[in-house]
């Protein structure tokens, strides 16, 4: 048995002003371009899904044929030259490695290319061309995917992760290799429903806490139900201006078409019902800072959800930095800011020497202005580090020379590459213990709290200058399908 597995995987946003080119891809991640064999090797006993597809591969014995495997930072949508070229690449390694017997993709969900709105259902329509009707496509996708119509008929399966932070990735490409090789076997016959809801989601994601708890507990459940192979819900992905952008729910049943449309428009109509608790709640740093002296437990974490790179924002916004240095805080780290020139600057000045520079603020008006700061080089770092986990444990990650400066008792660090930082061990490479730091600042939504969460209980979501605002409806959509919850009220399911 030989199943093709490969991914051209991005979270595209159509709100940042970054560009999304093919260099972005050779050099946006540590692992850049791999291919063939190198896929399987780069990923086994990493805590993404390939490694899921290896461990049933080496339980089942069948033959994963890697083809072309990439994923970038989320930034805009892929220039209309760099989609062709890495879809012309992916469709022709699959052409020569036929025949195989089915596939198994990994790919994101949301990724938007110049003049194709629906990038995963165009690589699918490929896909499924060279495939025929016959062998089976089974796909994982990314908690915030967006899917379409296109995606649906293409893949036979479509399985998002259930876990935000995302820490269940190895374990839903295992359940999708499983899955893959009982349909080859003949054993079951999946059969999907897609119930579309006329939602944007935003907050509200994070497993461990209400409403996202009982959302994806009842997913668990109907999966336990006879009939039923599996039941996803996905919230989707807000920040992109396209017809199908939003949430979905998908469910799975063994040869039972009628019983998979049932439980899906049941769960999804349920789902509808909770839209009022996805609501973004974040405070003013004033109210933070007050529930952090409050709570009196340390580190606090103070995080900046509305400009996380790994949503596709720019990671420079200045809101935040601002605030640390008014309020002079004590022991203090904002990991990170975004500014390769500043980063560049440091680098060449050497530690110990002190910098005048124009910190952040540099892509676009709405991050907030650039903040003039005189700091001390304290630390440097090439940016390597391979993640400690438990999300993406065992991946490779490259942030680029990164630079920590310290003014009074505020330390930032400045970074070359755009990333959300969601792991401990980059903290202590950056030259901290982060359970004795008082205070650590994060450019992230909820990927930080499966890490972060070791080491802090004090948690506090504060709203600083972005051009990806959490309040869908202060985004201004065009190619949206309306109506739409919560642009508009009277939207139905
Ligand atoms: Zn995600």
């Amino acid at each position: 048995m030989r199943i093709a597995t490969g991914t051209i995987a991005h979270e595209s946003s159509t709100f940042t002003p970054i560009p999304t080119t093919y260099e972005s891809f050779v050099e946006g991640s540590a692992l850049g371009i791999v291919r063939g064999q190198e896929i399987l090797d780069a990923h086994r006993g990493t805590n993404r899904e390939p490694a899921g597809y290896l461990d049933s591969a080496e339980e089942h014995g069948f033959e994963l044929v890697g083809l072309l495997w990439t994923a970038t930072q989320p930034s805009g949508p892929i220039e209309a030259s760099a989609w062709s070229r890495l879809k012309g690449e992916f469709v022709e390694r699959l052409q020569a490695a036929m025949p195989v017997d089915g596939g198994l993709f990994d790919l994101h969900g949301a990724m938007v290319a110049e003049g194709v709105e629906d990038a995963e259902g165009d690589l699918l329509e490929a896909i499924r061309e060279i495939m025929g009707p016959d062998r089976p496509i089974f796909v994982t996708l990314d908690l915030h995917c967006n899917i379409t119509p296109q995606m649906v008929e293409m893949a036979d399966v479509i399985i998002p992760c259930d876990n935000f932070p995302h820490t269940d990735l190895r374990e839903r490409g295992r359940e999708a290799a499983d899955l893959i090789v009982r349909t080859l076997r003949g054993e079951i016959r999946p059969t999907m429903s897609w119930t579309q809801l006329p939602q944007l989601w935003v907050a509200g994601q994070f497993t461990g806490l209400e409403p996202f708890k009982s959302i994806i507990a009842r997913a668990h459940d109907l999966e336990s139900q006879p009939g039923i192979l599996t039941a996803s819900v996905a919230p989707g992905f807000t920040w992109a201006d396209i017809e199908h952008a939003g949430s979905s729910v998908i469910v799975i049943a063994d040869g039972d078409q009628a019983l998979a449309d049932r439980e899906s428009r049941a769960l999804g109509e349920w789902v509808f019902a909770q839209r009022e608790h996805f609501d973004a709640h974040m405070v003013s740093f004033d109210e933070a800072m007050r529930a952090a002296h409050a709570m009196d437990s340390w580190p606090a974490v103070i995080s900046d959800p509305q400009d996380n790179p790994g949503a596709g924002t720019p990671g420079d916004s200045t809101g935040m930095l601002r605030a640390f240095l008014e309020a002079d805080l004590q022991n203090a780290l904002l990991a990170c800011v975004w500014d390769p020139e500043v980063a560049a600057a440091a680098t060449a000045a050497g530690v110990g020497a002190e910098l005048t520079v124009e910190l952040g603020g540099k892509s676009i008006a709405t991050q907030g202005a650039p903040v003039p700061i005189t700091a001390a080089v304290e630390h440097l770092w090439d940016g390597k580090f391979t993640v400690e986990g438990p999300m993406h444990a065992g991946i490779l990650e490259d942030y680029g020379p990164t630079a920590v400066l310290r003014r009074g008792g505020v330390h930032v660090a400045v970074m070359t590459e755009r990333s959300q930082i969601y792991d401990l061990e980059p903290i202590r490479r950056m030259g901290f213990d982060p359970a004795a730091l008082g205070w650590i600042g994060l450019k992230s939504i909820n990927h930080f709290r499966a890490a972060f969460s070791r080491v802090s209980d004090s948690i506090h979501r504060v709203e600083f200058p972005s051009c990806q605002p959490h309040d869908a409806r202060k985004l201004p959509f065009g190619r949206l399908r309306r109506p739409i919850w919560p642009l508009d009220e009277d939207a139905r399911l």
